[in-house]
């Protein structure tokens, strides 16, 4: 199980460079399992049955199992994770010829942790739109192959490399695509305009605009000398999605259970499809019966807001408070934070515990130094948005927002078997 869960993961993060091609991965692995898409734009089954899933903007994606049991008996089993993840976003008129090198202006999508991202094989992919016939269309792309690089300065032109050195985003970060003649200029969209043909066989009129994300060709891969580690791109929160989308289609048809992933969590969620927005709100009033009975389902439900968390780092242990450190492969971690930047309370918090212990994964705590500033992520938001109760969680990592991230190879196995105790448990607090 272990084996194939993490080359799931390996092959889930190849295929999903962006959270447009990460919802899209998502989307086609519900279908093959009998989910059937609804459009927000038609009008939905009177009589809700069955498992559904949506979509909002391309990247964010919610999917509904609507168990044999009434959601009023049983409330709803929710699992929240993000789609997107920090990167360099392509400017809209990027356009740079310097020194004889074609390069492209970039946008910081992000708390990036800029200094991986240089002597990388970068490549790009995101969606495009553009005009054909008269309409106006969107699509996906990837060109897969490493097409840029952001070469890092010498050292002996940059003697305080190594004292830490202060990135600077607009002059430092365009990556290099090219050696022009002269002072020639290539022509960006018609470099995309070249691509829809070639991945797609589209003849554009014109490209009118796109959200393109840089990312680094090196694949996700099992790593150290026992294997004890997955490193890739995206694990924040990539890792997260897989798990709950495994836990759902692995639980019974029993139960009400939603997997919500959503984008933008990396600026703050606040958007058409972000989780500070109305997405999941619409999808699940459309659903469920409204009203006061609305109500009564959602106070009998429960989030578990799946996000990575901060594994202590042999090297930097004492960023940690002592007595919460989680280790690599050791379980999920419990993320309390009595600010609320978490929304973990000690009853929801006791129930994931609790579900741990029924099916034997170990359980860990985390709490920021009383020193450090608390980071967030999508749980307070819903928590706000529905008043749905809520318990933050995440497997240990390390170096999140790097290029290439690093979690313990054990432990996507210990959250996809906890998630699915979950979206099985016949009884919630
Ligand atoms: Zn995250």
């Amino acid at each position: 199980m272990r084996t194939e869960l993490n080359q799931g993961l390996i092959d889930f993060l190849k295929a999903s460079p962006t959270p447009f091609h990460a919802c899209a991965s998502l989307a086609q692995r519900l279908e093959s399992a009998g989910y059937q898409r609804l459009d927000e734009r038609e009008a939905w089954p009177a009589q809700p049955g069955g498992r559904y899933y949506v979509t909002r903007n391309d990247s964010s994606i919610i999917a509904i199992q609507l168990g044999r049991r009434s959601p009023l008996e049983g409330g709803l089993r929710l699992v929240g994770a993000h789609t997107d993840s920090p990167c360099l976003r392509v400017k809209p008129q990027p356009e740079l010829s310097r020194q004889g090198f074609w390069q492209l202006g970039v946008e910081v999508y992000g708390g990036v942790l800029l200094a991986p991202w240089f002597d990388r094989d970068l490549s790009l992919a995101g969606r495009v739109t553009f005009r054909r016939a008269g309409r106006v269309e969107s699509q996906l792309i990837d060109f897969k192959q490493p097409i840029a690089i952001i070469p890092n300065l010498a050292i002996h032109l940059n003697r305080e490399a190594n004292q830490g050195w202060a990135i600077n985003a607009q002059n430092e970060l365009p990556p290099i695509l090219a050696q022009v003649a002269g002072d020639e200029r290539g022509d960006f969209r018609a470099l995309l305009a070249e691509q829809l043909q070639r991945e797609h066989e589209i003849n554009a009129d014109v490209v009118l605009d796109y959200e393109l994300c840089f990312y680094d060709t090196q694949g996700a891969a099992l790593i150290g000398l026992n294997q004890d580690f997955i490193a890739g791109a995206r694990l924040d929160n990539l890792l997260s999605c897989h798990a709950g989308l495994q836990a759902l289609l692995a639980a019974g048809d029993t139960e009400n259970c939603v997997l919500v992933c959503t984008d933008h969590e990396e600026i703050g969620s606040c958007s058409t499809c972000g989780a500070d927005g109305p997405f999941l709100e619409q999808v699940l009033g459309r659903l469920l019966p409204d009203g006061d009975a609305f109500v009564r389902i959602m106070q009998q439900s429960l989030l578990v807001s799946a996000d990575n968390a901060h594994g202590v780092h042999p090297n930097y242990a004492d960023r940690h408070d002592a007595n919460h450190g989680p280790k690599l492969n050791a379980g999920p971690v419990i993320k309390v934070n009595s600010n609320q930047r978490y929304a973990t309370s000690s009853e929801t918090a006791g129930f994931f515990r609790h579900l741990c212990f029924d099916v034997e994964v170990p359980v860990q705590s985390f709490v920021v130094r009383s020193d450090l500033g608390c980071g967030s992520t999508i749980g307070p938001i819903t928590a706000s948005r529905l008043g749905v109760r809520t318990v933050d969680i995440g497997l240990p990592t390390f170096a999140m927002h790097s290029i290439r991230e690093l979690a313990g190879s054990h432990d996507l196995t210990h959250l996809v078997k906890v998630l699915t105790a979950f979206y099985s448990s016949p009884a919630l607090p």
